[in-house]
């Protein structure tokens, strides 16, 4: 298992007052969507330790929700031990093309 922190931020800023803006739906969205992002990285790097530390890889998720679009853009900040690793890490993430 690897440590994974979510920093979601939500753009509210294009939403008029509308009774169609659900929060709690919308959280409940995100979690759905948290959950997935965890599945997928646990899949992809939950195994992986640097060969030369033994230490797993952290990821950050930074994103922005847009609650005019219903868009979550979001980024991987990954954080490892070294140099090497963090290269392999990158590697494993993006192999294969789903997500
Ligand atoms: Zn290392």
């Amino acid at each position: 298992m690897i440590q994974i922190t979510f920093n979601i931020h939500i753009d509210e800023s294009q939403v008029p007052d509308s009774p169609l803006f659900d929060e709690f739906e919308l959280a409940q969205m995100l979690d759905y969507t948290k959950a997935q992002i965890v599945q997928f990285l646990q899949t992809r790097l939950g195994g992986l330790r640097c060969p030369t530390h033994d230490e797993a890889a952290r990821v950050r998720v930074d994103g922005v929700y847009h609650a005019d679009s219903e868009q979550l853009d979001f980024q991987y900040h990954l954080d490892t031990c070294c140099q090497i690793f963090l290269m392999q890490a990158i590697a494993m993430l993006n192999r294969g093309s789903e997500m």
